[in-house]
């Protein structure tokens, strides 16, 4: 008899959901050692029941470490398995610490209206009451949901269904770790059934002009530094983003995006010398504004919704595909 139940792509990353501790109590302070992603399957057999897994591992790393040739690798991955008519979703096990970058960056780059559904674990596979293998199973089912096409990339962990937007990590030790900043869950797991609460209102995927050819085409990616705002602040590490070569640098600044007196000088000269200077902010919440006259007049580029850390990915990908063009910048952050 054929097996006609969806077929699923899963694509390992690495991150808790394989990582293992010395005995059951062990919840933090783990690495990952020599658990696979095949152990992984092995370990919930009820994915049967939903699904055929077909799984490669693109990376098996700790998403602390993350780099942007294994975004190249995992984008490649889901480009093949979209392309696949047999493939209803994709599914990416990945570390819960930068979960939301790479989601994002798939989020604004995948040509697919295919479910693609992140999800990870906050226990290792060895502890007692892992979260692991219950994501699993849920990520799994939502993947081969046909509601889930077109949402974008979604992060599933402990029944809450995040867009990749909106998703940050809140919480560093608790199984819900993340929450939907501003927008909240866009849906949830209830016992068998799976509740969907609503869609990303941004543009996305396919809707997007950025590519992972375009991406994945230079072998050096623009830099783009983070810089995080705080009493005492001066412009030393905006001088000295500079003069690593930054072309555009993300200032995480106070409440609405405001900017140290010290710093602004340096982030003024920065701005003059055509670095972008994105006004992002410390506060997880709510949108930074275009602020003060000054700071528009200067080109300072608000960034809206997103927090420092997704802004760096959008100024990357609009850098790689506009080059230096403030309207586009300033455009992008305004839309995605
Ligand atoms: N250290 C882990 C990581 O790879 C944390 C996790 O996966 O939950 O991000």
């Amino acid at each position: 008899m054929t097996n006609t139940l969806p077929k699923i792509h899963l694509i390992a990353c690495g991150g808790t959901i394989v990582s293992s501790g010395d005995d059951a109590l062990q919840m933090t302070g783990y690495r990952i050692k020599d658990f696979s992603v095949d152990a992984l399957l092995a370990a919930v057999p009820q994915l049967g029941r939903y699904a055929r897994i077909e799984a490669e591992e693109a990376a098996r790393i700790d998403s602390m470490s993350m780099t942007s040739e294994v975004w190249k690798k995992l984008g490649a991955a889901i480009e093949r398995a979209a392309a696949d008519p047999d493939v209803t979703g994709i599914v990416v096990t990945h570390g819960t610490d930068t979960m939301e970058e790479t989601a994002w960056f798939m989020h604004l780059t995948a040509k697919t209206d295919k479910p693609i559904v992140f999800t990870g674990a906050m226990r290792p596979a060895t502890a007692l009451s892992a979260d692991g293998p219950l994501n699993l199973l849920n990520a799994v089912r939502i993947a081969a949901d046909p509601r889930a096409k077109g949402r974008g990339v979604l992060l599933a962990l402990n029944d809450v269904i995040l867009s990749a937007r909106d998703a940050m990590k809140t919480n560093p030790t608790n199984v819900m770790a993340f929450s939907g900043v501003n927008q909240g869950p866009i849906g949830l797991v209830a016992g068998d059934e799976i509740v969907w609460l609503g869609r990303p209102e941004r543009p996305h995927g396919v809707e997007t002009p950025f590519t992972l050819k375009t991406f994945s085409r230079p072998r050096h990616l623009p830099r783009v530094d983070i810089l995080y705002s705080h009493a005492d602040d001066d412009g030393v590490l905006v001088r000295a983003a500079v003069a690593a070569g930054a072309e555009a640098i993300v200032h995480a600044g106070t409440g609405n995006g405001s900017i140290h007196a010290e710093t602004e000088k340096a982030l003024a000269e920065a701005a003059a010398g055509n670095v972008f200077v994105i006004r992002a902010s410390r506060v997880p919440d709510g949108c930074v504004t275009p602020g003060l006259a000054e700071w528009q007049e200067k080109g300072y580029v608000p960034s809206g919704t997103l927090s420092p850390q997704k802004a760096r990915i959008l100024a990357i990908l609009v850098l790689l595909t506009f080059g230096w063009s403030p309207e586009k910048m300033k455009e992008a952050f305004e839309t995605y």
